[in-house]
């Protein structure tokens, strides 16, 4: 594989998120070894272009498993790890938090413990550039009232079995810096969209249920507020974090796009009301259906990134959640087929 910046171990990054920071990091020269188990969330497919240009090559297996991770390290002389490997869905994590426990709490614990003996055997140079950069979310830091913002100084108050489990792991990795300083960096994230998502969570699964004309669920009263920022905007305060970050440092990354759940669906039927109008000639808004909310649901997130502004140039190309929303949407309708063939195979299997 062509790399003039380094060869990278990503995990997960079959899945939305990582599977973008893949092609950023093609791009930008390095060359990819992705770890990924393929659940119902991971997708040769979405490696696709990375695969065929020779940058990336997909191994198929799970963090958790010590034998695999210490047979790539042998293998490869990472210049990183990135991990974006988890189970990242609330509502799964509400009906069975185990595979929460395994992936994001022992998983983590094992690829930390690779990557130190994999370190500590590196000659100086290379130890020095070595950094592990652990992928993690705002919900780390509870639920917000209707003021105020997180920042890396806020206290830990998880309060899903998803964040919980997030929460261990990011204490993992602050703990394998301060104990045998592995050069860890952690990162907190608002609430992501853009191409690629699994169709289970909001914004993919509004889209493609308006599309078939569908009901259109909305938890609650649909309050919830979250701070959206696009992938690609998301991915690139990743890349500057790996390249500029300081060894022991946590940075929050936000969309300054705070929206709650009924605007933003409302929004994406605006956007389907010009793109693609129903069929019966109504507003693609007569789809929402207000549902039981889901337990603990926490009121809203917003994120303060002047810290990563300051320590890393981050900026955002998407200056709002409406302006990333139309390249969004218009992915779905492009890639509709193969969301929706995703989609049943996961229900067929679940
Ligand atoms: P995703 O669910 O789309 O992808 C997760 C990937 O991890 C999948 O490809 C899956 O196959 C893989 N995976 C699961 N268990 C594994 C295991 N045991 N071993 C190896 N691979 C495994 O998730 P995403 O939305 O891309 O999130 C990526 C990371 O970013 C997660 O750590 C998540 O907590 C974090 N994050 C997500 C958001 C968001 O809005 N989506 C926001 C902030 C942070």
């Amino acid at each position: 594989m062509q790399s003039s910046k380094g060869h990278l171990l990503i995990t997960g990054a079959a899945g939305f998120i990582g599977s973008n920071f893949v092609e950023l990091v093609a791009r930008a020269g390095y060359a990819v070894t992705v770890l990924d188990a393929m659940t119902y969330a991971g997708h040769r497919a979405n490696l696709e272009n990375a695969i065929k240009t020779g940058h990336c090559d997909l191994v198929v297996g799970e963090i958790q498993n010590r034998d695999l991770v210490d047979s790539l390290f042998q293998r490869v002389q990472f210049s990183g790890v990135l991990n974006f490997a988890a189970e990242s869905h609330v509502d799964n994590s509400i009906t069975g938090p185990k595979s929460f426990i395994e992936t994001n709490v022992v998983g983590t614990f094992t690829l930390l413990e690779s990557a130190k003996q994999h370190w500590l055997r590196m000659p100086e140079l290379m130890r020095q550039k070595f950094r592990f950069l652990h992928v993690s979310t705002d919900e780390v830091y509870g639920s917000l009232g209707e003021t105020g913002k997180f920042s890396e100084t806020t206290s830990y108050a998880p309060n899903s079995p998803y964040s919980a489990s997030k929460a261990a792991s990011d204490h993992l990795v602050r703990a394998w810096f301060h104990t045998y300083g592995l050069p860890t960096i952690t990162t907190n994230c608002s609430n992501n969209y853009g191409p690629r998502q699994f169709p289970e969570k909001l914004i993919p699964r509004m889209i493609l249920q308006a599309l078939k004309e569908e009901s259109l669920p909305v938890y609650g009263t649909g309050t919830n507020i979250r701070d959206w920022i696009h992938v690609e905007d998301h991915c690139a305060g990743l890349l500057a974090a790996f390249e500029k970050g300081t060894p022991g440092s946590t940075y929050c990354f936000g969309g300054n796009s705070e929206r709650n759940n009924l605007q933003v669906v409302k929004t994406i039927c605006a956007v389907l009301d010009e793109m693609v109008p129903r069929k019966d000639g109504q507003k693609h808004e007569v789809g929402i259906q207000f549902v039981k909310d889901r337990l603990g649901h926490d009121f809203r997130y917003a994120i303060d990134d002047q810290k990563a502004v300051r320590e890393l140039g981050f900026h955002r190309k998407y200056a709002n959640f409406e302006a990333g929303l139309v390249q969004t949407v218009k992915w779905y309708l492009d890639n509709f087929e193969w969301m929706e063939k995703v989609l049943h195979n996961e229900r067929k299997h679940s």
